[in-house]
């Protein structure tokens, strides 16, 4: 099965909380999204690995997903290692994406740093015709890095006003990494997810991006490289001119 986006994530959420919002677009508009996290989430305080599968498989469904994979690096020890480039090349190659999502190169979690390397390095690497895997090569047309925690200049923003309230459903499937009265079930240790403000802090961000595109709500994107356009005039169009505040 081909894919036109793959979002990949170091843990199951991490998606959701950043940018799930395009890709529920994207299906919406007739594209065919996955998501694959490089881990199974074991380290994670709150939940298990079990769980967080199950939770996984609830938001893919909100999301409208094609595929939801979950490699098995270890959480928490994601290290920059040929085997773990092998893993996600042969990921990159059995969907060939025509963008890659990946999570912004500074960020809290030592995790999502060496995932961001990870799966830049991956995607270049997975066009190469020598690297053997028992699959055809393959490069993305391009990696787009989502916003963890530590903001960036965006090189683009993403109108998901209509699509701010499937965004946060995809988030409450992970019931045991948020705000819950079942201490008993989801464990009584407090995380900055779990505190009950968390999901206003989403809220708020994606409103703040959305501000500076004239839009409800938005989410922000870095590419490396410059953006090519091809007609300038068809792409700063009414639509586009209508935004500016
Ligand atoms: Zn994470």
């Amino acid at each position: 099965m081909k894919l036109d986006a793959l979002a990949f994530g170091a843990h199951a959420d991490d998606v959701e909380m950043a940018c799930s919002g395009t890709i529920i677009k994207l299906g919406a508009l007739g594209y065919k999204t996955g998501v694959t996290t490089l881990t199974r989430g074991e380290m994670a305080t709150r939940g298990s690995a079990k769980i967080r599968a199950h939770e996984f498989a609830q938001s893919a469904k909100i999301m409208g997903l094609a595929s939801h994979n979950m490699l098995d690096i270890p959480d928490g020890r994601i290290e920059v290692s040929w085997e773990n480039k092998i893993k996600i090349i042969k990921e990159i190659r059995a969907y060939k994406p025509r963008i890659v999502f990946a999570p912004y190169w500074v960020s809290r979690h030592p995790d999502h740093e060496k995932a961001s390397h990870l799966v830049r390095e991956a995607a270049y690497l997975s066009g190469l015709k020598k690297l053997k895997t028992d699959q055809e090569s393959y490069r993305p047309y391009k990696v787009v890095y989502y916003q963890t925690r530590f903001g960036f200049k965006p090189s683009f923003i993403v109108d998901i006003s209509d699509f701010h309230a499937r965004k946060i459903k995809s988030i409450l499937c992970y019931k045991s990494q948020f705000h819950h009265k079942n201490k008993a079930k989801f464990g009584k240790d407090e995380t900055l997810l779990s505190r009950p403000e968390f999901l206003d802090r989403i809220e708020t961000r994606d409103k703040q991006y959305g501000m500076y595109i004239g839009v409800k709500y938005g989410e922000p994107f870095l590419v490396r490289e410059a953006i090519k356009i091809y007609d300038p005039v068809d792409f700063f169009d009414a639509g586009y001119l209508e935004a500016i505040p």
